[in-house]
């Protein structure tokens, strides 16, 4: 398996260095893309896809919010990242598919740009590092707030939005931490930069409601389904800053992140400072589904068919 060599633009595959943009296309100036993080795994049976149909809904969905006409139907773009896989020879990667609004117009009002439509795929390990997989992340509070619900819309995975992250994440590696947790413009718990979050308190597992300035994370419903399947009991409500430091386990999932256990919130342990039963069995069975190393009894998995020769 070697680097990605292609790009898929606009329903066929191009050379790496021919996937350009203008300099004044919309999207370098006023933030105006969309965009998937997407992985796919390479499982006994071949490379599979987590999740494509959900993430290209998600995609569509972003697109909706910002009246950006997207041609393509999920279909086709899950068939386009099958297509990028498969035209890189690749087995695991994280796809990245991104909608941006193109063209040479000056001009905030975006609806008049031509839109285009790429996906790229690279070979990412875990975003947070194997170490913290495995022992947990220290992180802070940050801060930086998400914005507020009239500001800007977080159920869009929107380029803009990433400045906001950009905000918390470098004050969380300035000071020495891996991540920052946000709260919401109310002072409500809301998610990292890049992940969503979870608590455990008494057993009960406890999440953030998409109304708390939150991405509506694809790997957050699959940890709630797995959660509910192991029979612990799952509660999307408003987290106060405190509920963090009594927390007896915390973990932040995400497609990049996966499921990675948090160690310490503002230097104050999480619970006993190591990665509590419930983040360990949900972590695992997220993690053997994605990997086709447990029976994928939700149809979470798209295969990707690789050539016979390969
Ligand atoms: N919140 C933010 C801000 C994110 O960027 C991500 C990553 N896409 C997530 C949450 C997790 O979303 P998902 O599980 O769908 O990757």
């Amino acid at each position: 398996m070697s680097n990605p060599t292609k790009i898929w633009r606009d329903g066929r595959l191009v050379n790496w260095d021919e996937a350009t943009i203008h300099v004044m296309s919309h999207v370098v100036h006023y933030g105006s893309s969309v965009f998937e993080g997407v992985r796919c795994y390479d499982t006994p049976t071949g490379p599979a896809i987590f999740r494509a149909r959900e993430h290209m809904r998600r995609l569509r969905d972003s697109a909706r919010i910002y009246r950006i006409e997207l041609p393509h139907s999920a279909d086709d773009l899950v068939q386009g990242m099958i297509d990028t896989i498969v035209g890189n020879d690749l087995r695991g990667c994280y796809l990245r598919p991104v909608v941006i609004r193109a063209g040479e117009q000056m001009g905030v009002l975006g609806t008049g740009a031509p839109v285009e439509t790429f996906i790229i795929a690279k070979v990412w390990d875990t975003y947070l590092g194997a170490e913290a997989f495995e022992s947990g992340c220290d992180v802070c509070v940050s801060s930086w707030r998400r914005a507020a619900p009239d500001t800007f819309p977080t159920m869009a995975k929107a380029g803009g939005n990433y400045m906001n992250s950009q905000l918390s994440k470098m004050e969380a590696k300035q000071n020495g931490y891996s991540e920052g947790i946000m709260l919401d413009s109310f002072g409500f718990v809301a998610e990292g930069s890049g992940e969503n979050l979870f608590l455990v308190r008494d057993g009960v597992l406890y999440t953030a409601p998409v109304g708390s300035a939150i991405l509506n994370g694809i790997t957050r419903d699959s940890v709630m389904r797995i959660a509910r399947d192991q029979g612990i009991e799952v509660r999307e409500q408003q987290l106060p800053r405190e509920f963090l430091y009594i927390a007896d386990e915390a973990f932040f999932c995400g497609t990049a992140a996966e499921l990675t256990p948090i160690r310490s919130i503002d230097r104050i342990p999480v619970g006993s400072g190591r990665p509590g039963p419930v983040t360990k069995g949900i972590q695992r069975e997220y993690m053997g589904i994605a990997k086709g190393e447990i029976p994928d009894r939700h149809g979470w998995l798209t295969p990707v068919p690789v050539p016979a020769s390969v």
